[in-house]
C-alpha cells in the first residue's frame, strides 16, 4: 500500500496548504492552491515538483495560486465539474462516484455541497486521510454559502461515515473558535471541553491543530451531533428532523 508523505502549512490569514507526495512514482499534489508563493515554498523546501493541484471548491483562497504554479510546473489541475466555469486553469472536471489514479495513490471523489454548490471532498481510502476543504472544520462546519442546510448536513453525514480513522485535512485553523461555540451548546460534553483546552494550548504555541480524525469529531463536533438527544434539547427543537438542528446550530454559530 502506497502510505504518502503528508507536508501541511499555515498560509494566507488562516488557511492551510497541504502537500501530499509519492516518491517512488514522483507525483506531488497540492490540495487547493490558496497562495502560489506559499505552495512554491513549501515544494522547493522538499525538493518536490509538482504535479497536480486537487481542488475543493472556487472560493480564491482555494483557488487564487492556481494561474502560477500551472504555468511554472504544466501541472494538471483537477476540481469540481460543476464549478467548472468558476476554476482558472481547470484541466480535469469531476464528480462523484469519480475515482483517480495518481501514481500509486488513489482518491475517490464525494459531492459535499453546501459550503458551495460543488464543492467536492478527496478521499484516499488506502492512506486512510480525507481533504474535506471547507466542508467540515475541526469541531465546526463551513458556512452554508450556495447550497441548503439539508445539502451541507448529508454532505457532513458522508464525511461522518468514513472509516472512523480517516484523518481529515481541512481548509482552515478555525478550531479554537469553533470549540468555544461548541461547549456553548454541549456544556456537559467532557472531551469537547478537553479538546478546546488542548486546541487553545497548542495555538498559543503556534502549533496546527489539524489534522483531525472522523472519530474525534463525531465526538467533539457539535455539527456532527445534531441528531444528539443533550443537543436536540439546549436548541428546543426536541422532534426536528435532524437537518433543522443542524440548520439552527450554523445559524446560532453564525451568530456567536
Ligand atoms: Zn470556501
Ligand atoms: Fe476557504
Amino acid at each position: 500500500m502506497a502510505q504518502p508523505q503528508i507536508h501541511q502549512f499555515a498560509c494566507l490569514k488562516d488557511n492551510y496548504g497541504v502537500l501530499v507526495h509519492d516518491a517512488e512514482e514522483g507525483v506531488t499534489l497540492s490540495i487547493d492552491a490558496p497562495d502560489a508563493p506559499a505552495v512554491k515554498r513549501a515544494l522547493d523546501e522538499r525538493g518536490w515538483k509538482l504535479t497536480h493541484i486537487l481542488v475543493t471548491h472556487h472560493h480564491a483562497d482555494h483557488t487564487a495560486g492556481i494561474p502560477s504554479l500551472k504555468s511554472e510546473t504544466g501541472c494538471t489541475v483537477i476540481g469540481p465539474k460543476a464549478e467548472s466555469v468558476r476554476i482558472p486553469c481547470l484541466d480535469v472536471g469531476v464528480a462523484e462516484p469519480d475515482a483517480l489514479a495518481l501514481g500509486r495513490l488513489e482518491a475517490k471523489v464525494l459531492d459535499t455541497p453546501g459550503h458551495t454548490i460543488g464543492h467536492i471532498t478527496y478521499w484516499f481510502p488506502a492512506a486512510q486521510i480525507a481533504f474535506v476543504g471547507d466542508t467540515l472544520f475541526a469541531m465546526g462546519c463551513g458556512r452554508v454559502l450556495e447550497g441548503t442546510p439539508q445539502m451541507m448536513w448529508a454532505s457532513l453525514r458522508k464525511i461522518a461515515e468514513l472509516p472512523r480513522d480517516t484523518q481529515l485535512y481541512c481548509g482552515h485553523e478555525y478550531t479554537v473558535s469553533n470549540g468555544k461555540f461548541g461547549v456553548s451548546i454541549e456544556p456537559g460534553n467532557a472531551r469537547l471541553i478537553e479538546r478546546l483546552a488542548e486546541a487553545e494550548a497548542a495555538r498559543a504555541e503556534g502549533r496546527p491543530t489539524l489534522p483531525t480524525n472522523v472519530e474525534i469529531e463525531l465526538e467533539t463536533n457539535v455539527f456532527l451531533r445534531a441528531d444528539t438527544r443533550e443537543i436536540r434539547e439546549h436548541v428546543k427543537l426536541p422532534l426536528a428532523p435532524d437537518w433543522k438542528v443542524f440548520a439552527e446550530l450554523r445559524d446560532r454559530k453564525n451568530r456567536f
